[in-house]
């Protein structure tokens, strides 16, 4: 049999088996985030430059408290 892959993280790189990780489409690529790292991403995807590719582009959520 095959064995599955398992997934990890693009941040923290936790695999799927630790913590629930949510599939995102980037770039034409799929990657893989866990719900802890999903606020860097919204955020401060700047933290995801090297991590993700093309991560330095992302416009990250407007703030809307101050
Ligand atoms: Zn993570």
């Amino acid at each position: 049999m095959a064995s599955q892959t398992l997934h990890h993280c693009l941040n923290c790189e936790r695999p799927e088996t630790m913590i629930p990780l949510l599939a995102l489409r980037y770039d034409g690529k799929d990657a893989w985030i866990c719900s802890q790292c999903i606020p860097i991403l919204i955020h401060q995807p700047i933290q995801l430059a090297g991590k993700l590719r093309g991560a330095a582009t992302i416009p990250p959520a407007p703030e809307d408290h101050a």
